[in-house]
């Protein structure tokens, strides 16, 4: 009987220990949600923050040849995307003095500056410098029986012309580029 009693008292302390039981694993339950729900806000947000630095930057621009005829005229499909050069003396940007950027023509990365664009006689728009080596990319091209360096925009791989090294100080460089894989941006702060 005592046996009994003890046992039925203990049963008794359990049932009451039960609903306090209970709610501890609730709280506990709900804690650990908050830190989940806390995680997950703070992975979302670094997400974004790299995906607009992705923007910014160098996000890659593909397109179907299909594509890029509809965008460009012919004759910036031809040059851009078959590798084409325009007539010396002819592009729209050969004797241009205007000041500003400029931009790839099928995709408007930045790729020149007018302050190192300077009169090779050549009669195409020559450079000493590219805006940065990232945006502007340079490829052993050996077509054709020589062996030159041809310059690409590394955003949308459209073909701008070559770089020589019988540039002007400071870098020695000449980049020949066609007015048509070019489009300029005027400066509007001054
Ligand atoms: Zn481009």
């Amino acid at each position: 009987m005592i046996l009994l009693l003890g046992l039925n008292r203990l049963m008794k302390s359990c049932l009451l220990f039960i609903p306090f039981l209970f709610l501890s694993i609730l709280l506990v339950c709900n804690k650990s949600k908050t830190i989940e729900k806390q995680r997950g806000t703070t992975t979302e947000s670094n997400s974004t923050s790299f995906d607009q630095k992705g923007t910014n930057m160098s996000e890659k621009i593909i397109k179907s040849e299909g594509e890029w005829q509809r965008l460009l005229t012919p004759e910036q499909y031809k040059i851009t995307r078959k590798k084409g050069t325009e007539p010396p003396f002819a592009g729209k940007y050969n004797n241009f003095k205007e000041k500003g950027i400029f931009q790839c023509a099928c995709c408007s990365n930045e790729l020149f500056r007018s302050e190192s664009k300077f009169d090779s006689g050549t009669g195409w728009p020559s450079f000493w410098e590219s805006i940065s080596e990232q945006n502007v990319k340079s490829i052993v091209d050996t077509s054709y029986g020589m062996i030159r360096t041809e310059v690409t925009c590394s955003r949308c791989d459209a073909h701008l012309g070559h770089v020589f090294d019988d540039g002007p100080p400071p870098s020695g460089l000449r980049y020949c580029i066609n007015s048509a894989a070019l489009k300029f941006m005027k400066r509007t702060e001054e």
